[in-house]
């Protein structure tokens, strides 16, 4: 293996630890710590790991943060009633719906009632839609994770060639404007695109958010690019990418693992986006 790991444990501890600095000024300022609230509706596992994940996070860093955790049956109404109140309540500060919700449920609905100012996971249409404008909001917390571990690996953007596949609302396009925004060249990939590994290996920066263990082979890695895997697959091997990351590795100058790589990003950053709604609430 030649290209070096991308430790996004590390980077997460960094970016947590000046969040806890800020909570405490923000407390001190405002006499109350930033309040997160967390919905889930039914008991989907990955959901509550992913969830007390979170609740853990607020903690380390000061943060005072609630959980309301809804039975499966609750309708699209009664959750709709739960976001309206938590918009009203003026001691929180980020909403958080996590996804998926039960299958009577219209998460589109569900997100576009969230107040874009308590938006922290970014995607309200509001939000993606000022970053399509490339004005300031709330970003949704993985591409934003994905954008501070190229910054902290110091990876030049302006006029690389980045690569994205996948095309998501959560991932893909997100991150794909974020790319833009820093000057680099963007290319989206998704299951329609011919000769995937061919369009992937013109990339310097390869983000690949897809959802498929091991999609993307070392034939799909130019030499010396970053590769940044978003993929969470569960296999019997454990979990693993959507890279194959011993083979990537042999091609790649840098790769992030899957796991320890994005994944405590997208934890940090929505600590920040949790005190950046408070800031600007004040
Ligand atoms: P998603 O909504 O299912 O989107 C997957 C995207 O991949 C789609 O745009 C799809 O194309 C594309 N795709 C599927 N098969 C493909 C193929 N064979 N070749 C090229 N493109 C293909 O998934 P997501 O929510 O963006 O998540 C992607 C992955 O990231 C998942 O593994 C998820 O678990 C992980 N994830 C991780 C974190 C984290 O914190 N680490 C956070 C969020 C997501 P079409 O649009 O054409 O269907």
């Amino acid at each position: 293996m030649s290209a070096r790991v991308i430790d996004g444990k590390a980077v997460a501890a960094a970016v947590r630890e000046c969040v806890a600095a800020e909570v405490k000024a923000y407390e001190a300022e405002q006499g109350r710590a930033p309040l997160l609230v967390t919905v889930i509706v039914g008991d989907d596992p990955a959901s509550e790991v992913y969830v007390a994940g979170k609740h853990r996070a607020c903690k380390e860093v000061g943060m005072r943060s609630l959980h309301h955790g809804l039975g499966a049956e609750t309708s699209e109404e009664q959750l709709l009633g739960l976001v309206d109140e938590l918009n009203r309540d003026p001691d929180v500060d980020g909403i958080l719906v996590q996804l998926p919700l039960p299958e009577h449920i219209d998460p589109d609905r569900i997100v576009a009632a969230i107040d874009p100012a308590k938006d922290v996971d970014g995607l309200t249409p509001v939000n993606a839609g000022l970053l399509a404008h490339g004005m300031p909001g709330l970003v949704s917390c993985t591409p934003a994770g994905v954008m501070e571990l190229l910054r902290h690996e110091g990876v030049e953007l302006e006029g690389a060639e980045a690569v994205v596949v996948g095309r998501s609302k959560l991932v893909g396009v997100p991150v794909s404007r974020l790319l833009l925004a820093a000057n680099a060249t963007v290319t989206v990939c998704h299951s329609r695109t011919r000769d995937l590994a061919a369009t992937c290996r013109r990339a310097d920066v390869l983000v690949a958010a897809v959802g498929v263990p091991r999609l993307l082979g070392g034939d799909a890695v130019k030499p010396g690019a970053v590769v940044i895997d978003v993929g969470v697959n569960r296999t019997d091997d454990g979990l693993v990418g959507d890279v194959d990351f011993e083979a990537a590795a042999e091609v790649a100058a840098a790769i992030t693992p899957v796991p320890g790589g994005v994944g405590p990003m997208t934890v940090a950053m929505l600590l920040v986006n949790t005190l950046a709604a408070a800031r600007a609430r004040v």
